[in-house]
Formats: C-alpha cells, structure tokens, sequence
C-alpha cells in the first residue's frame, strides 16, 4: 500500500475521524448505534460513542476494535478500524466471524485532546469492580501528587521526579505514578470512584450485540508506549490462565514482555505493571457466556519522557485554567503530537504491524473453531 493510501485512513480531528468512520461503515451496509455523550467538544459539536457492528447469521466468532479509550489515541485506533473495514478482506472474514468497531471508547478525551474523561478520570483504570472493597487506591501516589499536579508547575518538578526515579528506580516510578490511583481526582491516571458514562455504555451494550457468541478477540487499540511504530500487545491474563497460552501461541514475539523487574529499562518500552479496572480484563465478566480473548495493542510514539511531560503538563493547564482555555487547548496539541505521529513512516509501520496481528488473529480463531 503507498504512502498516500495509508495517510487517509488517518484522520486530524476527533469530528473529522467520526465522519469518515460513519461513512466507511455505512457504505459497508454496517449497523451503527450512535450513543450520544452529555458533553460537547470544542465548538459545541455533539460527542458520541458509535458503535458499528457486520453480522452474518450464523457466525459464532467475532472481532472487536476499540479506538479511543484513551481519547487522542484514538487517531491511531480509528485508521487501524478503517483499515480493517476498507482493506482488510472484510468480504471473506464476514464468511465466519462478526465484526464490530467501538469509534471513541472515550468520545470526550479524543475531541478535547485529553487522556481522561469528562471528570478527569482514566478510563482504562475505571472499569472495576466498585462494590468490593476499596481494592486498588495506590496510597503511595500521594508521595509524588504535588510534582505531579503542583500549585505551580515548574522544570523543578520535572528535576525532583527525576531524582524520584534516580533514587528509587523507574519500575517503583511506573508502579506509584502510571498504575492508576484512587485517592487524587485531579491528578493523572484516577481510576474514580464509581462508572464513567463510556463504562455504562458498554455495559448496557456489548452483552446485546457480543453474548451470543463462542469467542470473539477484542483489541483495544492504544499509542504512547514503546518504540516508536511498534505494535506491542499486552495482555492481561495471568500466566495460568488458558486464553495467555492461546495468545501466546496466535502471536508470539507481538506480545510484550513483563520487564518491570528490570529497572535498567527506563525507557517505559515494555513496561507492565499491576493496574486495577482496565477495560480488558473486565470484559471476561460482562461477557459471561463467551469466551473473550482481550488485549490492549500498544504502539510506540516518543520517548517514555515526552510524553510523561506532557501528559503532566496538559493535566496541569486543564485544571488551572479550564477545558477551553488556549493554554490547555495548546497543551492538549502537544499531547496529542506524543500519541500521533503525523509522519508517513510512523503511519506505515502502524498498519504494517495491523495487518500482521489481523492475519494472526483470523488464523487462531479458524484454529479455534477447528479444534
Ligand atoms: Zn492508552
């Protein structure tokens, strides 16, 4: 595929990427479900979370793409998604396997340019269970909250993180500062304290259009993590758990190896740690009946501290000056500028390695239909 061809399924804003979506899938004979979202993004434009599903009856197997769980992420997950319905043998894959695309997983932070949602909570830290316990608050946060969102940010935060790090390693800093954290609502990755409007979204439909299934892959599509256009995936199944063999044998050295012992890897190449509330593994209880094989694909962008940086940065501006305020639209620029690479080489290696995972993924579940 050229250049060119790869550079339009690409898209440069959250409404831009929404139409060309709905339109590739309507041309497609899709069935769409427009959620709409009680926000507004920049310009008082509607948000929504659509969802568009290509049935064949009879088909027990199905493939989900999710793009925008993590807002401006989504311009990465949303050209995959166009790919896969554009080029990607729609045709034949329809023959046995369901497809279905989730277009802005968090529709607010992918029009506003923010990793969270509308209350500043991280989607993929949200989807957990809130009636047991107070599980997962990640009290240690709190030694690191006032660099992370102090009165006043300054390049002597940024230095006092970095002694952090110096001092108690980079696999400490990822556990304290990116694993999610419920006792700052206005710091980074807060998980909240009760369902994000995007969780009770999928909730009240993805049983509907997913239960009837045997198996179906979800991809949850992410950028910011990792050498630059690489695709990693991380999965979140445990060693002992059947599905981490299955995927391990689908996709082999695409998965991600769990370096967090290692502290000489300071990059955040890699990097897993014990998060709470993610979206993949919560899938596996609200699909009861199926068998779910969920993984976040992750692709590299900057280097781990751009994008830190900017993330805390953007985070700053948002709570000090508010959501339309120039400085935070500018700082939400260059965060997205950490999660898109508007490069044709960045663009190509992102398809290349999507096209790759599509054909492992269509060969194992054949295999698993087969067995
Ligand atoms: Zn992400």
């Amino acid at each position: 595929m050229s250049n060119l061809n790869i550079n339009s399924l690409f898209s440069e804003s959250y409404q831009q990427s929404r139409e060309r979506f709905l339109t590739t899938m309507k041309d497609k004979g899709a069935e769409i479900l427009s959620l709409l979202h009680p926000d507004e993004g920049p310009n008082m434009t509607p948000l929504y979370m659509d969802v568009a599903s290509l049935k064949r009856a009879g088909n027990k197997q199905g493939i989900v793409l999710v793009s925008g769980t993590h807002g401006p992420e989504g311009f990465c997950g949303a050209a995959c998604q166009n790919y896969m319905v554009e080029r990607g043998g729609l045709a034949k894959l329809l023959e046995t396997v369901n497809v279905f695309f989730i277009h802005g997983h968090n529709p607010f932070g992918f029009a506003w340019n923010r990793r969270f949602t509308e209350n500043n909570v991280d989607l993929n830290r949200n989807y957990a269970d809130f009636e047991e316990s107070q599980s997962f608050l990640n009290v240690d946060y709190l030694e690191i909250s006032d660099l992370i969102h102090p009165h006043d940010l300054t390049e002597e935060c940024f230095d006092q993180i970095k002694l952090w790090i110096s001092e108690r390693g980079a696999s400490a800093f990822h556990q304290v500062a990116l694993s999610g954290q419920r006792v700052d609502p206005d710091g980074i990755l807060y998980g909240g304290v009760h369902g994000e409007w995007s969780n009770t979204m999928i909730r009240s439909v993805l049983p509907g259009l997913l239960g009837n299934l045997d198996d179906v892959v979800v991809i949850d599509i992410h950028s910011g993590l990792g050498d630059y256009g690489v695709g990693e995936i991380f999965s979140v199944y445990q060693n002992h758990d059947p599905r981490q063999a299955v995927l391990a044998q689908w996709y082999d050295d695409l998965i991600a190896r769990n370096d967090s012992s290692n502290d000489a890897n300071a990059s955040g190449a890699s990097e897993q740690y014990v998060t709470d509330g993610d979206f993949c593994s919560a899938l596996t209880e609200i699909l009861p009946q199926t068998t779910v094989y969920a993984f976040a694909l992750e692709y590299g962008t900057v280097e781990f501290d751009r994008v830190f940086q900017a993330l805390v940065r953007e985070n700053f501006a948002y709570h000090k000056y508010g959501l339309d305020d120039d400085r935070t639209l500018k700082a939400g620029q260059r965060l997205r500028d950490c999660f898109y690479i508007n490069s044709p080489e960045w663009k190509e290696l992102v398809i290349t390695r999507f096209e790759d995972i599509l054909v492992k993924t269509l060969r194992g579940l054949q295999k698993l239909s087969g067995d």
